[in-house]
């Protein structure tokens, strides 16, 4: 059985439900990934790598992995800390504005629960996915220590995938996130960027440009996302331009990305070429637009990915 770990954060979402009631779920990149691979590739074994609290919205978001078939042993419980919280407003065109309660998540301890004893254990994984926002929410002074596991894990064989998600306001200064990413690039054996992200950090404007840019990391895998327009996938030397089939009744493009990652990362793991990983994914991206927050109803997205 192959298996993933997605690494990072996931938060409280809430959004309004009308003018005095709030909605209340959970969503953050790596597990909105993580749920919507486990949903098309159920033999794929998804494991999510997050601190939470001993709080009882934690209890909720634990039990919330295990309903989405997640595997949960290396979701660990911080003493004090609480997970991080965010409020959603989308407008008429269905563009997003966030507000956050972050900055003293349980999740940016996750590294210190990364011992000898679980490293090892990683380590006979297929592949580890973290973001950019993974790596912008952990503590300063962990990150060195989270480098040399993902060392040690490439070193064992792990596949590392990186997507550089992008957020301006979790970083201190472009310098900072330009040298993360440095790093995080050297150590990729697959990677899923958004033209968008590269841009402000790098002025990059095209698919191509970004595979233009990544070169010199002689990266393995590489699909560059660039929302309705196409994909772009260099595997090896080869180099293949996918079409995208746009969807106009756009309700809320939280987790596109998202989606799009998971789905291609477990097609990948299933055994599918990269032309065929795409086109899951960008339906499965497709679909979760369609509806509002990160995370669609079950039955809606596996009616749509039924045929895929
Ligand atoms: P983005 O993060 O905006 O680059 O989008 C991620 C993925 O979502 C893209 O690679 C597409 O597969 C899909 N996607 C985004 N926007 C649209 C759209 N308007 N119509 C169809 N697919 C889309």
């Amino acid at each position: 059985m192959k298996n993933i770990y997605f690494f990072g954060e996931c938060m409280v979402e809430l959004r309004a439900k009308n003018d005095d009631m709030l909605h209340q779920s959970f969503a953050g990149d790596i597990y909105n990934s993580a749920v919507y691979l486990k949903r098309c590739f159920n033999e794929v074994t998804t494991s999510v790598v997050t601190a939470i609290g001993k709080d009882s919205l934690s209890a909720q978001m634990l039990a919330r992995f295990e309903s989405e078939q997640l595997d949960t042993q290396y979701v660990f419980a911080h003493d004090e800390k609480v997970p991080g919280m965010y409020y959603i407003e989308t407008d008429e065109h269905g563009e997003r504005s966030f507000t956050y309660w972050r900055s003293d998540a349980a999740a940016k301890k996750v590294v210190s629960f990364l011992t000898p004893s679980v490293l090892d254990s990683l380590s006979k994984g297929d592949m580890f996915f973290f973001s950019g926002i993974s790596l912008a929410i952990i503590d300063n002074d962990s990150r060195e220590q989270f480098w040399q596991a993902i060392k040690q894990l490439k070193d064992a064989g792990v596949k590392i995938v990186f997507d550089p998600n992008y957020r301006a306001r979790l970083w201190q200064s472009v310098e900072q996130t330009k040298a993360q990413y440095d790093i995080a690039f050297s150590l990729s054996d697959v990677t899923l960027p958004g033209v968008e992200d590269l841009t402000t950090l790098y002025d990059i404007h095209s698919v191509e440009a970004v595979v233009e840019y990544l070169k010199p990391y002689n990266i393995q895998e590489i699909i560059v996302k660039n929302g309705p327009e196409s994909v772009i996938t260099k595997e090896g030397e080869e180099l293949q331009s996918h079409t995208i089939i746009p969807v106009t009744n756009v309700v809320d493009t939280t987790s596109a990305g998202d989606a799009f990652n998971g789905v291609y990362l477990g097609a990948r793991l299933a055994g599918r070429s990269v032309s065929d990983a795409v086109q899951m994914a960008a339906k499965a991206a497709g679909t979760v637009i369609q509806q509002p927050g990160a995370i669609a109803p079950k039955d809606v997205f596996c009616q749509a990915m039924a045929n895929a």
